[in-house]
């Protein structure tokens, strides 16, 4: 290219010059184009053909009720989840979801190599019973309407595509692929989530199907979730005869909120957010109980660790001596962090894309998902390989129905990858 640009430079005139700079610029695209794989065309074949059946499939969902706690919804959808998983002989394995209704499901399906992939999903929604009746599944200027057609409907229907993909071109090098299907992600997983870290510790890495964000991202990066309690013990009196022999809890707390708010770090991301303060009783009695909570982020456990010392250290800070002061951090789903793991990862689902033309966004989310779960045991795992869409928990939530093609091709892919590497 350097010789022929040269030979060029001695011996043409300059508009046939120009001609040729931009036929080099072409090269040089071209070149650059060319450093991407060609896609493979036996997935991207079947990822076009299930486009049809993947919008059918979500519309039958998305038009079922299933909020957390609607056990007929949640067991509706799953037996539609399941009449699928069977036809790619997938063996079922079903554990109850309690202390909430409905019913987990783990599928299993046996390859001929020796990665163990698990791919996560959950049929709940944060939407009440009616919501489908009243607004059912529709498409409109090349979005798809509905209650959870996003969160969670888009990534069960990717997630089940993506396994009729392999089953279409008769991909199995994969060990095993388990197919993890949740009934109360949107509360919390609080019955999913020891299944959650018991399965997940039986695999080499993990893949959550969260809805995939609006620009065409995945989540990398999530902060992990606790509780800040504070309880103040004080001493009552009346308020109008004799103020100076209570101690009050009111007053310290509201010290103890401003000071111990600041435990939060920005250029971290840790965040300590007060939002439920408590001291009831008359408005003549110097209050002898108080209380406040606080929602707090980090995207690290030693973010997490750190707060809680820092929490009881400022605490010992009183406006008021004589009152007792204690402080707990309650810890909620882990975080997880960004790791050599994910980045592997993500460029390796960056690469796959690339071979179709198109490219992702890497986000980092302040809230905890089931993937945080399977973080907090170590396994690597990366988020958001649903259909794309946003609106989420709104009366607006959408998926985007162009997206459906490329997020099937990029899954089947990545189960391909993953099971060679
Ligand atoms: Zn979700």
């Amino acid at each position: 290219m350097t010789l022929l640009h040269k030979r060029h430079h001695f011996t043409t005139p300059a508009p046939l010059r120009a001609a040729c700079q931009s036929a080099v610029l072409a090269c040089v695209l071209f070149a650059g184009a060319a450093m991407a794989q060609k896609p493979h065309q036996g997935a991207l074949d079947a990822a076009t053909q299930q486009k049809e059946e993947a919008l059918k499939l979500l519309e039958q969902m998305v038009n079922i009720d299933s909020g957390s706690a609607n056990t007929e919804g949640l067991d509706k959808v799953r037996e539609i989840v399941v009449a699928e998983l069977r036809k790619l002989d997938a063996r079922i394995e079903t554990f109850p979801a309690e202390p909430h209704p409905g019913t987990n499901v783990v599928a299993t399906i046996t390859g001929q190599g020796k990665k163990k992939i698990l791919i996560l999903a959950h049929i709940d929604t944060v939407f009440k019973d009616g919501t489908a009746a009243a607004k059912p599944f529709y498409i409109k200027d090349g979005r798809a309407y509905g209650p959870g057609v996003m969160d969670n409907k888009g990534g069960v229907v990717a997630g089940l595509q993506a396994l009729k993909i392999l089953q279409k071109i008769g991909f199995k090098d994969y060990g095993q692929i388990t197919f993890l299907i949740d009934t109360n992600e949107e509360v919390g997983s609080m019955g999913t989530s020891a299944l959650i870290e018991r399965i997940a510790k039986q695999h080499d890495v993990a893949l959550n199907l969260e809805p995939g964000r609006p620009a065409d991202g995945l989540v990398v990066e999530r902060k992990g979730s606790a509780t800040a309690l504070i309880e103040v013990k004080g001493l009552a009196s009346h308020a109008g005869v004799a103020p100076e022999a209570g101690r009050n809890a009111a007053m310290e707390v509201a010290h103890q909120v401003l000071q111990l708010a600041k435990t939060g770090d920005a250029a971290k991301k840790t965040t300590v957010n007060f939002t439920v303060l408590n001291a009831n009783g008359p408005t003549n009695v110097i209050p002898a109980t108080a209380s406040a909570k606080a929602d707090v982020r980090a995207a690290t456990p030693e973010e997490l660790d750190r707060v809680e010392k820092d929490l009881v250290r400022i605490s010992q800070n009183k406006l008021i001596p004589e009152t007792e002061v204690r402080v707990r951090l309650v810890r909620g789903l882990p975080p997880m962090p960004r790791s050599p793991a994910s980045d592997k990862l993500v460029a390796m689902a960056e690469g796959i894309y690339a071979e179709i033309g198109k490219k992702l966004t890497i986000e980092s989310s302040g809230g905890a998902a089931d993937a945080s779960l399977v973080a907090g045991v170590g396994v690597p795992v990366l988020d958001g390989f649903g259909i794309v869409g946003g609106g989420i928990h709104t009366p607006d939530e959408y998926a985007e129905v162009e997206s459906v093609v490329p997020r099937l091709y990029l899954l089947s892919r990545m189960l391909m990858d993953l099971s060679a590497n």
